[in-house]
């Protein structure tokens, strides 16, 4: 499944496929292009076998083309919707060329469209260079995922492949962000995360300058 809306509901009913989302006015549609992940998070769905072979989210057929997006696109009229939301099961910017085509092509049509980036923060050390440049004109929010209050928290919880650094590189990935995104966001998850902790997110946020969203608890 490339394009879906979210029903609020827990668990695979949650997601439902664009085709059958009904009336798209005032939804956010979620794109998901890439199943592919620098990360191994302990929550992530993606981790077993089971949720792969039968999430609809899992991508059997393989990642889809730009071409393949843009056809789909094309069957829809995102100027009724909230806003584009590219996440996937998986990391987006893995596919950072490919995403960057698809939203160029689509603000063609839409040139007011609203998109967003839900992200590891990672991409930096995926390419080993600063990628944020490319975000430019293409995303109005970036929501980087801050999982936990230190670095080796956030290592043991995402099991990154790269390793102890990765915090650091998120939180970097956030400020080179916000010179070209009119809103760098950073999530962590109530409940997941004791009050004391969330706290400490606040405080790194208030340091970087980004917004902290605590997001709703769902499983
Ligand atoms: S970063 Fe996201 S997609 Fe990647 S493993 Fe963690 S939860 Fe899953």
């Amino acid at each position: 499944m490339y394009l879906y809306t979210v029903t609020g509901a827990v668990g695979e009913e949650g997601y439902l496929d664009l085709a059958k989302s009904g009336d798209l006015t005032g939804k956010n549609v979620y794109v998901n292009m890439t199943n592919k992940c620098p990360c191994s998070c302990v929550f992530c769905l993606r981790q077993t076998k089971q949720q792969q072979e039968g999430n609809t989210l899992w991508l059997k057929e393989g990642e889809p083309s730009v071409e393949t997006m843009l056809e789909l696109f094309a069957q829809y009229d995102l100027n009724v919707i909230n806003e584009l939301v590219f996440c996937g099961f998986g990391e987006p910017l893995e596919r950072l060329e490919d995403v960057c085509r698809v939203i160029d092509s689509l603000k063609e049509t839409y040139p007011n469209l609203k998109v967003r980036l839900n992200t590891i923060g990672l991409a930096n050390l995926i390419y080993g260079r600063d990628v944020t440049p490319e975000l430019k004109g293409r995303f109005d929010t970036v929501s980087i995922s801050l999982n936990a209050p230190d670095e080796k928290e956030f290592l043991e919880l995402t099991r990154s492949k790269f390793g102890i650094q990765s915090y650091e590189a998120i939180k970097e990935f956030a400020v080179l962000s916000k010179q070209y995104v009119p809103n760098v966001v950073m999530t962590v998850v109530e409940k997941v995360m004791p009050e004391e902790k969330i706290q400490k997110c606040q405080e790194i946020c208030n340091t970087l300058g980004v917004t902290l969203r605590v997001r709703p608890f769902e499983n």
